[in-house]
């Protein structure tokens, strides 16, 4: 198994920070068969609540028809981790619109061999193919998922010293700034020691994906952490056993993520020639959705059922997901999809 340190540069040179941490984040998970839910070092929406990964396969189903009901369509999964989402969102749907579960080909993208083998036990009969990247999709319409999918994506940060930027490399478990290298276009004013972080990596993906939504049809829909508007800060963290950890300190055995820029990914799709919608809070997306009435029929069966303790999870656990002071503000809903398609489902403009 790829280790951190087997994948590194063979001097003690400073890395770049995205090299660094591309590096960190295909380690842990390729060694970290498991690092999800209340045993391991972080949890998702979709680990959290079973009503969110149907919601967004309804979503799914919702779109397809707006698309003009295309069969086969291709349903992907950016990320899937354990693959919860896909289970609940292809249960759903099954009930729901039958139709649609016949017409969609399962299709995943993961890079970690051993999340691969969590998701194929997760979809048993799905069908599912996995690939390493969108690269290798078959063509046709799709329907793509991203949950916590762009935060694992590498960041480059810069630092305002005096009318310019430095940027940040890694040495020793520790940041050093050098002279940018071919930087991409940054703010011409910031205060001094102002961190402009910028992912190439995600930019990239949100345009070629937009590209091919454009032309082949289709929608994606990104749920992830990141302010609406784009701003100067810090955000690199690693979480480890449910807690915070230094970025930096134990590469390849932490969680390492960063805030998602919005606003960027937005302007790379509109670039890739596909519509934006968004971003809206998660939590008012959802809601749109109907995630609350969902968890409450799920709370009301566990509760016939004699769960009560269950019936209660299930509902704190969708609270989480909508307050603002849980993941309802800081998560962000974002769609890139063909501009002939309406608004999707949960974007539609407030009535006045
Ligand atoms: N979407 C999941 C988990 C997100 S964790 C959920 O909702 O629970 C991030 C996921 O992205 C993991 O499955 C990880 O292995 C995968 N991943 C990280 N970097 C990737 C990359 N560059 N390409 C493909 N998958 C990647």
């Amino acid at each position: 198994m790829a280790s951190f340190e087997s994948t590194g540069p063979d001097s003690a040179a400073p890395e770049r920070l995205d090299r660094f941490m591309a590096r960190a984040v295909a380690a842990y998970y390729a060694t970290r068969p498991d690092p999800f839910g209340a045993q391991g070092d972080f949890t998702t929406a979709s680990e959290i609540a079973q009503a969110f990964g149907e919601c967004l396969g309804l979503w799914a189903a919702v779109t397809w028809q707006a698309m003009g009901a295309p069969d086969p369509l291709i349903l992907a999964e950016l990320g899937p981790g354990r693959g919860t989402l896909m289970a609940d969102a292809l249960r759903a749907v099954g009930r729901a619109m039958p139709a649609f579960r016949a017409a969609l080909r399962v299709h995943l993208v993961e890079v970690s061999p051993a999340l691969r083998q969590v998701q194929a036990r997760a979809l048993p009969g799905s069908g599912a193919i996995w690939h390493d990247d969108l690269a290798t999709l078959p063509p046709g319409p799709a329907i793509v998922l991203a949950n916590e999918f762009l935060d694992a994506l590498p960041i480059r940060q810069f630092v305002r010293r005096g009318a310019g930027w430095t940027e940040r490399f890694v040495a020793s478990g520790a940041f050093v700034e050098r002279p940018a290298e071919d930087p991409p276009p940054l703010p011409a004013e910031a205060p001094e020691g102002a961190v402009q972080e910028v992912s190439e990596a995600a930019r990239a993906l949100a345009q070629g994906l937009a590209a091919r939504l454009a032309t082949q049809g289709g929608a994606a829909l990104f749920l992830d952490y990141g302010p609406a508007d784009p701003g100067f800060g810090d955000s690199l963290q690693a979480m480890r056993a449910q807690g915070s950890a230094d970025p930096l300190a134990a590469p390849g055995r932490v969680d390492l993520t960063a805030h998602v820029d919005f606003a960027a990914i937005a302007a790379a799709g509109r670039a890739g020639g596909a519509a934006a919608h968004g971003p809206l809070p998660q939590g008012l997306f959802l809601q749109r959705l109907g995630l609350m009435s969902r968890a409450a029929i799920l709370a009301r069966s566990a509760a016939a059922a004699g769960r009560r303790d269950h019936a209660g999870l299930i509902l704190s656990g969708a609270e989480r997901l909508v307050a603002a002071e849980g993941m309802g503000r800081l998560f962000k809903a974002l769609c890139l999809c063909h501009p002939a398609l309406p608004p999707p489902a949960g974007f539609e403009p407030e009535s006045p």
